[in-house]
């Protein structure tokens, strides 16, 4: 079998790893043309050796000369900067992952698109802040677009043979994070380790500190009203402690299809990296026995106000989720560094939404990519110039 060509954008990070994991168990099945990565040279060089890729890249610019010292020998070449990172997406490949954290992973998803094969999708920002866009050029270039968020691979899943006009609604479950046994009262003390340990998945910091306000779930509620063309309305969301069902599709004639498996990302990685087939993956089996209990409760919307916005978001459209997007990460930048406190970061985000809306800047026709980048950055800005109290 002609092995396939792929890239994996974000290599060095959690998704990244997880990816490559799969990749080294079945390396003659692979030929890898890019990886990429940020700052970490010594895991990208490392990958990018073993699995003989043509091109690392990192996107940090100034990082080029550590790159091309840590390839050595090796043969791989080495790029740098924003440029090298959009080349190495033109790269031609068969299935992309875009593994990049936060809205950075957008334009490279986009370009990736271009060349028609399969972009497997865990940057939720992209479906956040251009879902239209995204799906558009999936269509234009006769790319497949194939969700890798554990919860959007779970729907995916339960869609499959089904008529999409007998979907009644989508229930994505949520953990409710490590702080969801705190009293509320005391959630403005929470510090950023309070808040970056997972219960139960392993996973990037920034992520992990989503999970714990659920800004992460309201992020993926809009993901899925983008990804799967659902109306608000048809859209929920519960707390489930266990994360063992990762999310539900109801259907008209009451039938409600759960996806269950471990909590282990490999799965939704492997599930897009096989699609259409369903191949052997190394996760862990549930033993339904031993299950005790599944839980399963509201959220409660003072503990987890990023819930409603999610919801205003999808509702005012256009802009609104690239807004959304960029005050939710400048607004965790400013709690990482001891500026705001975890309870600040909903309070300032609705801000900045009600400054967007208030001053007209959320509406646009079918915005393009400079017109998303344009509001992230004038989202970040406004959330910087909010009042520090
Ligand atoms: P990590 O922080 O673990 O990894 C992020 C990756 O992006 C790293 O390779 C990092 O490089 C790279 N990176 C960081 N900043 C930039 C930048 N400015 N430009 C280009 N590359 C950059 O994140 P995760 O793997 O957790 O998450 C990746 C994406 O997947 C996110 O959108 C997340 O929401 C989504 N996701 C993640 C899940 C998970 O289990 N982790 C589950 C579902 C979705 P380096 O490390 O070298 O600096
Ligand atoms: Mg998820």
């Amino acid at each position: 079998m002609t092995p396939r060509r792929i890239s994996v954008f974000g290599a060095t990070g959690s998704i990244g790893a997880n990816t490559l994991d799969l990749v080294r168990r079945d390396p003659e099945a692979y030929d890898v043309v890019a990886l990429t990565g940020h700052a970490n040279i010594a895991d990208l060089a490392e990958a990018a050796v073993v699995l003989r890729a043509d091109v690392a890249v990192t996107s940090d610019g100034d990082r080029l000369d550590d790159l091309r010292v840590a390839l050595g020998g090796s043969g791989v070449e080495a790029a740098a900067g924003q440029g090298a990172l959009l080349e190495a997406a033109d790269r031609p490949a068969d299935w992309v992952m875009s593994g990049i954290v936060g809205v950075a992973g957008l334009a490279p998803g986009l370009r990736a698109l271009r060349h028609g094969g399969t972009l497997a999708l865990a940057n939720k920002e992209s479906m956040v802040c251009a879902g239209p866009l995204m799906l558009a050029d999936a269509a234009r270039y006769g790319a497949t677009l194939l969700p890798v968020d554990s919860e959007h691979s779970a729907i995916f899943q339960a869609l499959v043979g089904e008529d999409r006009d007998a979907v009644e609604k989508v229930i994505v479950t949520g953990s409710g994070g490590g702080l969801r046994d705190w009293p509320v009262t005391r959630l403005p003390d929470a510090t950023p380790a309070d808040a970056g340990s997972h219960p139960n998945w392993d996973m990037g910091q920034r992520i992990t500190i989503d999970s714990a306000s659920m800004f992460n779930k309201a992020m993926e509620l809009i993901e899925a009203h983008e990804l799967f063309a659902l109306p608000p309305e048809r859209i929920e969301t519960v707390i489930h402690p266990q994360s063992l069902v990762h999310a539900l599709v109801q259907y008209v004639d009451g039938a409600l299809m759960a996806h269950m498996g471990a909590p282990d990302m490999r799965h939704a990685i492997g599930y897009a990296l096989h699609w259409p087939h369903r191949r052997p993956l190394p996760v862990d089996r549930l033993d339904l026995a031993a299950m005790a209990r599944l839980d399963f409760h509201d959220p409660d919307p003072e503990r987890y106000p990023a819930i409603g916005l999610a919801f205003d978001v999808m509702r005012a459209g256009a802009l609104a989720g690239a807004v959304f997007n960029a005050a939710k990460e400048a607004a965790l930048d400013r709690f990482l560094a001891g500026e705001i406190r975890f309870t600040d970061m909903a309070r300032d985000v609705a801000r900045v939404l009600d400054v967007a809306q208030g001053e007209g800047w959320l509406d646009a026709d079918a915005p393009d990519l400079d017109m998303i980048l344009q509001a992230d950055r004038r989202a970040r800005e406004c959330l910087r110039d909010l009042p520090r109290t």
